[in-house]
């Protein structure tokens, strides 16, 4: 069973950062790992840098992909980036609907929907973000969030097209917390998403977590068939400790 390790960079990295985060990772995953091809691995990187991360990592096992993009192609949309930028730099995948651009730059549902569309018209494999915050899981409503940021992102989702796309679950209260979920805790997350998306489409889903990983937590989690893989903030930053990170999934893999 392959496992999927994404680093998100968030608004982070110079072109510095970016060579010695490739020494320092290729230090830890070297030729001499086993079985490389069992893991997919990605870095969404800040738009300013994908030009000069794609050209980095070139020749490696490693995809760059994007934080966000724009629902639509072109016009005036001062500051936003189109579906059709990304692919001229050969750009393939992109983040959808993460808590940071729900909550501060209030993406809402209509705007997602629309992001999840023209991503997927312009054929990106697509990293879609649900969680609950701490205030709805204290109040019992984990589920019926996820169900309704699945259900309403996924509106004019074509059923072919769901194979291009990867659910995140990633509890508001995680990320960047360091208060990571009990393998219980994601894993009921997960079962229900996985449950969701064959109820409603007669399909399978790969569903990545997110929230405060690290080489200490991450095999609690990343054992499980059911978790495919994770989403990586703070951890990803270091090459040496992501490098790690993707040394425990491939342990699961077999
Ligand atoms: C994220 O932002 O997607 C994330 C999971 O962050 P962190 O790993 O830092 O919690």
């Amino acid at each position: 069973m392959k496992k999927f390790i994404f680093a998100n960079w968030k608004m982070n990295m110079l072109k510095e950062d970016i060579r010695k985060w490739k020494r320092e990772f290729f230090k830890v995953y070297k030729e001499s790992v086993e079985n490389k091809e069992n893991v997919e691995i990605k870095i969404f990187v800040p738009f300013t840098h994908l030009f000069y991360a794609k050209k980095v990592f070139s020749g490696t096992e490693i995809e760059i992909g994007a934080q966000n993009v724009f629902y639509e192609e072109k016009g005036a949309f001062t500051g936003e980036i189109s579906p059709l930028h990304l692919k001229d730099l050969e750009i393939k995948s992109v983040i959808i609907g993460h808590s940071e651009r729900r909550k501060i730059f209030k993406e809402d549902e209509e705007i997602l929907q629309r992001k999840l569309k023209k991503a997927l018209e312009q054929d990106f494999e697509v990293v879609f973000c649900v969680g609950e915050t701490l205030e709805e899981r204290e109040k019992g409503e984990t589920e019926k969030v996820i169900e309704n940021q699945i259900l309403s992102g996924f509106k004019f989702l074509e059923k072919k097209k769901l194979n291009k796309i990867k659910v995140a679950y990633e509890p508001v209260w995680a990320i960047g917390t360091g208060r990571v979920a009990t393998s219980d805790q994601a894993l009921s997350a997960h079962r229900f998403i996985i449950k969701l998306i064959k109820e409603k489409f007669d399909s399978e889903i790969k569903v990545l977590y997110g929230g405060s990983i690290t080489p200490e937590n991450f095999d609690s989690l990343v054992c499980f068939e059911e978790i495919s893989g994770g989403l990586v903030g703070g951890s990803s930053l270091s090459g040496d400790t992501f490098a790690k990170l993707v040394k425990i999934a491939l342990k699961y893999t077999k």
